[in-house]
């Protein structure tokens, strides 16, 4: 492929088909209970992000196997991640999360997700998840809500944090020893192609393990859709979307895993949801733009590592060379 699909990366690190189970924990977002702000998001909606999801008041166990039983037969699926999806998982207080998390490891379980902001990322936290990840021999991943490192779009769909958290964030997981996933919007109505490409410089540069992109979707009931409906914010086009996301991957670091190029909401909740049309469609039509451009992730990440001192050091071996 010409990019690190995800898929490919869980079949050659767990030598099989391994799929997401979604679940739901009861809690809220520190951007939406009043902490750091309470309208949360502009663009997010009353049920946050998992439309598919149990209800929290099933528990973990209940959710794993309804969601196991729906899954492993379609897929002659063995092994799972658990993704504790919804809102900040990590605002949950310390020994509730544990709780729940070793409740998900189950003995098919390789990985946990754990879905949370970069203001809900604690030192206190982290030695937990990283003892109960040794302990039990399970993957455990961060899903960092970032979305775009432009610090005034960030401003204005009220995330109620800036870049400088997210990598302070970044930092801490590192140093934890666990992974890293960043979820980005590509199309924020105030960004542009120079934003997208600072996206992927700066997820490379600190290292993320895995990238999430999402189009974004105008949910009804949510500031976005008020803007929406009174003309002040437009959606880029379907094939802007698709060139973006190419020149994303372009600059994106080879090293990091592609989860997502394009997310997936239920047409009833939005007035906008992926130009309507499949989100297959979409990716289809990314790979075989990267497929009629020649073009691979990667091909422009030549900026790390002191892009010019490499250009001199280079002349200089040719030079030592011809000598
Ligand atoms: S941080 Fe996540 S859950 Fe909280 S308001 Fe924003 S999108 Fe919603």
């Amino acid at each position: 492929m010409r990019y690190n699909a995800y898929s490919e990366y869980l079949r050659q690190r767990y030598g099989e088909k391994v799929y997401k189970l979604p679940i739901s924990l009861p809690v809220t977002c520190p951007n939406r209970d009043g902490s750091c702000g309470q309208d949360g998001c502009v663009f997010c909606g009353a049920i946050g992000a998992g439309y598919e999801n149990l209800p929290a008041s099933m528990t973990v166990t209940m959710q794993i196997n309804a969601n196991r039983e729906h899954i492993a037969p379609k897929y002659k699926a063995k092994k799972f991640i658990p993704y504790f999806q919804n809102f900040s998982n990590t605002y949950l207080p310390i020994e509730e999360l544990k709780g729940y998390i070793y409740e998900a490891c189950q003995p098919d379980v390789v990985g946990i997700a754990i879905a949370t902001r970069p203001d809900c990322i604690h030192d206190e936290y982290l030695h937990m998840l990283a003892k109960i990840q040794k302990e039990r021999g399970v993957d455990i991943s961060i899903e960092l809500g970032l979305q775009t490192v432009n610090y005034h779009s960030l401003l204005k769909i009220n995330r109620g944090h800036t870049l400088a958290e997210f990598i302070d964030a970044v930092i801490r997981i590192k140093k934890s020893g666990l992974e890293i996933c960043a979820h980005l919007i590509l199309n924020l109505p105030w960004d542009d192609i120079n934003d997208v490409i600072e996206n992927a410089k700066i997820v490379s540069a600190l290292g993320i393990d895995q990238i999430k992109l999402h189009a974004l979707y105008i949910v009804r009931g949510t500031i976005m859709a008020e803007w929406y409906q009174q003309g002040k914010v437009k959606i880029i086009s379907q094939e802007e979307y698709v060139e973006r996301v190419v020149t994303f991957l372009e600059y994106l670091c080879p090293d990091i895993t592609v989860q997502r190029l394009i997310g997936r909401a239920p047409e009833k909740n939005t007035l906008f949801t992926n130009w309507q049309t499949g989100w297959w469609k979409i990716r289809d039509a990314i790979e075989k733009a990267m497929e009629a451009r020649d073009t691979y992730q990667g091909s422009c990440c030549d900026y790390l590592n002191g892009k010019e001192v490499k250009k001199y050091i280079g002349q200089k071996l040719d030079f030592i060379k011809k000598c």
